[in-house]
C-alpha cells in the first residue's frame, strides 16, 4: 500500500510538535470507508480496505513515507486560555499530494495517548467518530469548506465514558490541521521565531498571494478573516451551530474542523444551542459571527509581534484588519442569503427581508431548513407548503408581497429561480433525531441506518419520494436538546 506522502509539517523545527507513532489496537474492523474521497485523494480504496489498509487506518501499521506527530497548539476554551493543549488523541500520519496537486493531512483521531492526553486515554468511541463522518460530509455535500472524513474504524477494545463504549478511530482529511491556537501556542511562549515560521508556513500552504503583499502577515490576517467570515455566513445559511468555537477548533484554513458537539437546527431561533457544555449559549447559532471576530483577534494578538517591528503599527495593522470583519462578514451572508431567497445581485432592501424573514420563521416557530425550501416551491406557484410552516406568522402576507417586488426586480423563468434556489437550500440536512437514530443503530451493529443517511446527504438538494422521510422534522418525542462532545 503506497501513499504520496510529502509532510512538509515535519520539517518544521522539532518545538512544533511531538514525533511519535500512533498507538496500536486489538483489533481493527472496518465500519465506514470513504471511496469516493479515497478515489479524490489518488489513494487505492480496494487497498485500504485490505487487512493491510484497515491496519494503517487502526494506526497499527505506520505506511512507508509518514512520519507520524502529534501537533502542539494551545487555545482559548470558552475564553479562557489553556497554553498547551495539542493533540491529545490524534496522530497526523504525513501529508499526501493528490494527483491533482492538491496537499491533505491525513490524521487518526482516537490514536491513542501522547505527550499532550493529559489526563485522557487518547481514544474515541464509535458513536462520535461516526457522528463527525456524517456532518463533516454533509458539510462537504453543502460545498462548506470542511475537513473529511476518510475511515471509521472499530478497535476491538473498550473505552470507558459514562459506560463502556466500543472504541473507534477516525481517518480525517483536512487542507492542514493548523489552528488559531497553534499560533497562541508559541505568543504564549514568546517564541516570535517559532511564529515566523509558522506564519510564513501558513502563507505558503494556504495563503500564497500573500507573499506578493509588501505585508504578508498583515495579508495572511486579512485573508484568515474573510475566510471565516465566509465560513461562518455558510453556517449560518444551513443552521449549522458548531458547537465548540474554541480557537484552538478554528482552523487557519478556513475550513470546519472539530465536530463534537455540533448541530444543525430543527426549528428556527438565534438563540439556539445544544452543546451539554456551552451552558451560557456563548456559541449559539446567532452569536457565531461575534465569537469568530473574537477568534480572529486572538489570531491578531499573536501576529503583533511580527506584524512590524513598531508595536504601534502592529497594533493598528492587527486592529484595522479585526474591524473589518463585520462587514466582511455582512457581505458574506448577505451573499448566502440572498442566494437562499431567489436573488442575484445585491440591493439595498435585501438585509431587511432576510431579516423579517427570519423573525417570522422564529415567531412561527418554523423549521428552518424547510421553510427556506418552500420558499422554491413559492416562486413556481406553490405557497401550501409555505403557508403551513410561516401561516401563523401575521406579518407573512406583507413579507410575501415585498419578496415578490424585489424577485420582480431580476426577472427569470421560475423554473429556472426554483432550480437556483433549491440548490442554495437543501432539502435535506443530518437532522439530530436522524443522526441519534444512526449513531444507535451503528453502536449495536446495524450499519441499514447510518448508511441510508449519508446516501441522502450527498445529494441534499435533490427531492425525491427517498428523501420525504429525512426532511421531516422530529415529532416532540424524537427531539434531540443535547450533543455531547463525546470525547
Ligand atoms: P476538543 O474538545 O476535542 O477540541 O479537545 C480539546 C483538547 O482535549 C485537545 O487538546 C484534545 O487533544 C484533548 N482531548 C480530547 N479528548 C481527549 C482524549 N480522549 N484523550 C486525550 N486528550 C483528549
Ligand atoms: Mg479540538
Amino acid at each position: 500500500m503506497t501513499f504520496a506522502f510529502d509532510n512538509s509539517y515535519a520539517r518544521l523545527p522539532d518545538r512544533f510538535y511531538a514525533r511519535l507513532p500512533p498507538e496500536p489496537v486489538e483489533e481493527p474492523g472496518l465500519v465506514k470507508l470513504n471511496r469516493l474521497l479515497a478515489e479524490q485523494l489518488g489513494i487505492d480504496a480496494d487497498a485500504l480496505d485490505s487487512a493491510e489498509g484497515i491496519a494503517v487506518l487502526a494506526g497499527n501499521r505506520v505506511p512507508k513515507g509518514a512520519d507520524p506527530l502529534a501537533m502542539a497548539y494551545a487555545g482559548h476554551q470558552f475564553g479562557n486560555f489553556v497554553p498547551q493543549l495539542g493533540d491529545g488523541r490524534a496522530i497526523l500520519l504525513g501529508e499526501i499530494l493528490t494527483p491533482a496537486g492538491e496537499r491533505f493531512d491525513l490524521q487518526l483521531k482516537g490514536s491513542g495517548r501522547t505527550p499532550f492526553s493529559r489526563a485522557g486515554d487518547g481514544r474515541a468511541w464509535l458513536g462520535p467518530v461516526l457522528r463527525e463522518y456524517i456532518i463533516s460530509e454533509a458539510m462537504h455535500a453543502f460545498a462548506i469548506p470542511t475537513t473529511r472524513a476518510l475511515a471509521a474504524v472499530t478497535t476491538g477494545e473498550q473505552v470507558y465514558r459514562d459506560a463502556a463504549m466500543p472504541g473507534a478511530v477516525l481517518t480525517r482529511v483536512a487542507r492542514s490541521h493548523v489552528r488559531i491556537g497553534t499560533f497562541e501556542y508559541f505568543l504564549a511562549r514568546k517564541d516570535s521565531d517559532a511564529l515566523k515560521r509558522l506564519a510564513d508556513y501558513v502563507i505558503d500552504r494556504h495563503y500564497p498571494e500573500a507573499t506578493r503583499d509588501e505585508r504578508p502577515y498583515r495579508a495572511l490576517l486579512e485573508s484568515v478573516v474573510q475566510r471565516q467570515a465566509r465560513l461562518v455566513a455558510q453556517w449560518l445559511g444551513v443552521g449549522f451551530i458548531h458547537g465548540v468555537m474554541n480557537t484552538d477548533n478554528m482552523s487557519i484554513a478556513g475550513e470546519t474542523i472539530d465536530y463534537g458537539p455540533c448541530a444543525f437546527m430543527d426549528h428556527y431561533h438565534p438563540s439556539t444551542v445544544y452543546s451539554s457544555i456551552d451552558h451560557r449559549g456563548r456559541y449559539a447559532y446567532g452569536n457565531q459571527p461575534r465569537i469568530a471576530q473574537w477568534n480572529l483577534a486572538r489570531l491578531a494578538q499573536a501576529l503583533l509581534p511580527i506584524l512590524d517591528v513598531e508595536q504601534d503599527r502592529a497594533l493598528e495593522m492587527a486592529q484595522s484588519a479585526i474591524d473589518a470583519f463585520p462587514q466582511r462578514f455582512e457581505t458574506a451572508y448577505l451573499d448566502v442569503f440572498r442566494a437562499k431567497l431567489g436573488f442575484r445581485e445585491p440591493h439595498p432592501e435585501d438585509a431587511e427581508l432576510v431579516t423579517a424573514l427570519l423573525e417570522a420563521m422564529a415567531e412561527a416557530n418554523a423549521d428552518f431548513t424547510n421553510s427556506f425550501r418552500t420558499l422554491c416551491d413559492a416562486v413556481e406557484g406553490d405557497e401550501t407548503g409555505l403557508r403551513a410552516e410561516l401561516g401563523a406568522c401575521a406579518g407573512l402576507d406583507d413579507w410575501l408581497a415585498r419578496w415578490h417586488l424585489r424577485l420582480a426586480r431580476e426577472p427569470m423563468a421560475a423554473d429556472d429561480r426554483a432550480g437556483r434556489m433549491r440548490r442554495a437550500n437543501p432539502a435535506v440536512i443530518p437532522r439530530n433525531h436522524r443522526v441519534e437514530a444512526a449513531l444507535d443503530a451503528a453502536v449495536e451493529g446495524d450499519l441499514a441506518p447510518l448508511d441510508a443517511l449519508l446516501e441522502v446527504l450527498r445529494t441534499p438538494w435533490q427531492d425525491d419520494p427517498t428523501t420525504s422521510a429525512f426532511q421531516r422534522p422530529p415529532e416532540p418525542r424524537e427531539v434531540v436538546r443535547q450533543t455531547f462532545c463525546g470525547t
